[in-house]
């Protein structure tokens, strides 16, 4: 597997102190990306490490899954190394670690991922095609076919929303999509836009006036209480 980098964070992607690992590849190319150099296939800071050098290295470490820890497996996008990730998720499974994962949602490889992931963490970027071919380079019918599938199972889902200013701050338009579907098992989470990994992008970043207000993430999440939806602040 390609991992560009690993290290512990508490509580922000799944329960408790978590070893999180960033793989390598991305089929998005979101335009304020802060982990833009995850996108490439390829790499040259990226590790290749194969799947049991992985497990050994998180069983060696579970001392520190604390508080009900575990691993999280973000990007880049985890099913662009979907295969190698299944297999390390079955094997985590079989150990009784707990697992979560971070995704983009577009891949229909993620349905069989999820099966063998504790913890579900899917980004919903924006609920229009065209606008989301336009900031994200890439539609989000697939997306919304993934969502769908896991609301129709009754999937524990946790949805995060970046809220970028002139991009997707509307919060009805999401609403009003999300409040169609048996969203009970869903939680969704609104992450204000920052510039962290602007630096990463060498010059081409093009979100102007980005930055959103206390106030904005407020009415995303008085809106979709409204609708029923249930809000998360991690
Ligand atoms: S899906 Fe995530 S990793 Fe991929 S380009 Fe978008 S923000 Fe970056």
């Amino acid at each position: 597997m390609k991992i560009l980098q690993k290290g512990f964070n508490y509580s922000q992607d799944g329960p408790g102190n978590r070893l999180v690992y960033h793989l390598q590849g991305c089929n998005f190319a979101c335009k304020w990306c802060s982990n833009a150099d995850s996108i490439p296939r390829e790499n040259p800071n990226a590790k290749e490490y194969d799947v049991k050098e992985i497990f050994d290295e998180i069983m060696r470490s579970r001392m520190m899954f604390f508080d009900g820890g575990g691993v999280t497996f973000t990007g880049g996008e985890v099913c662009v190394q979907a295969e190698e990730l299944l297999e390390l998720l079955k094997l985590l499974k079989e150990n009784g670690i707990h697992t979560a994962i971070e995704t983009n949602g577009s891949f229909e490889s993620l349905r069989s991922v999820a099966e063998y992931v504790d913890y579900l963490i899917v980004d919903m970027k924006h609920y229009d095609e065209s606008e989301h071919k336009k900031w994200v380079g890439a539609s989000n019918k697939s997306v919304k076919d993934n969502l769908e599938y896991f609301f129709l199972i009754g999937r524990q889902i946790h949805i995060r929303i970046p809220v970028i200013n002139g991009v997707n701050n509307d919060p009805r338009g999401f609403a009003d999509y999300f409040k169609g579907f048996d969203t009970s098992n869903a939680v969704f989470e609104f992450l204000a836009y920052h510039e962290y990994g602007k630096d990463k992008w060498q010059g081409k970043y093009e979100i102007e006036n980005g930055f959103i207000s206390p106030e904005v993430i407020k009415k995303f999440r008085d809106t979709f209480e409204n609708f029923g939806l249930k809000t998360v602040v991690t």
